[in-house]
């Protein structure tokens, strides 16, 4: 990563580059992060910024890994979707765009969904293109994952970005209490064990039945209180569908 510029001394003879490339761009990039828990709307979110910039004549790039729809697109549970560029680990964001560049396209900017999944060096590549390239980062992604600890992306996110916001539409636990965590439930059961990082849809098309078919992994959003007692709500089955008895 590039090491942050010092401060101009005023008495020092030596002009500090960054400050000619500096007035050379008068409107400085930035990098943005918003998060929240799942179901809680940043694909929608994301589709949206990338809408309200594409208006004004910039040229955006999307880019996400593992999008619930498998395909490398981001979608929304509302149904809108664009096609993306799909991340691994091993890309070098900066080669994307270098990439893009050099066929001829324009990249004002950069929507980056579940980028929970970011590594740290990928982060570190974003900020250097805010920097030193002046492409303007948003940057979408879940805040912890099911053992209530920040992913990779989301900490170096924290840690590097000009402006953190939470995403304000509110998911509501069973309880009816705001749901700020996101539960792994394997076989009717919360776990806190295992890996990081797998994907699935919190609404499965349909829960397993009672013959033994194969169990999925689900998410669920919890308050904090429910998430630490492993309490999925009156229908652990159904998601979302509150059983009358
Ligand atoms: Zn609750």
């Amino acid at each position: 990563m590039t090491p942050l510029p010092q401060p101009a001394d005023p008495t020092g003879p030596v002009a500090v580059p960054a400050s000619g490339d500096r007035r050379r761009h008068p409107a400085p990039a930035h990098l943005v992060f918003f998060h929240g828990s799942m179901d809680c709307g940043k694909s929608t979110l994301a589709l949206q910024v990338d809408h309200n910039q594409s208006r004004q004549g910039r040229s955006g790039l999307l880019l996400t890994q593992g999008d619930r729809s498998g395909a490398p697109q981001i979608s929304s549970r509302v149904g809108l979707r664009r096609d993306a560029v799909e991340l691994s680990a091993g890309t070098d964001v900066r080669l994307l765009v270098r990439h893009r560049w050099a066929a001829g396209h324009r990249v004002d900017y950069l929507i980056v969904d579940e980028a929970q999944f970011l590594t740290g060096t990928q982060v570190e590549q974003l900020a250097e293109l805010v920097d030193e390239s002046h492409v303007d980062v948003y940057a979408f992604g879940l805040t912890t994952d099911f053992r209530t600890r920040l992913f990779e992306g989301t900490q170096r996110l924290f840690e590097l970005a000009d402006d953190v916001q939470r995403v304000q539409v509110q998911v509501l636990c069973w309880c009816g209490l705001p749901g700020l965590l996101n539960a792994r439930v394997v076989a009717g059961e919360l776990v806190r064990e295992g890996a990081t990082v797998v994907v699935a849809d919190t609404a499965p098309a349909a829960p397993p039945g009672p013959g033994g078919a194969p169990e999925v992994v689900r998410y669920q959003v919890l308050c904090r209180r429910h998430h630490a007692r492993g309490q999925l709500g009156p229908s652990p089955s159904g998601p979302g569908q509150l059983a009358l008895r």
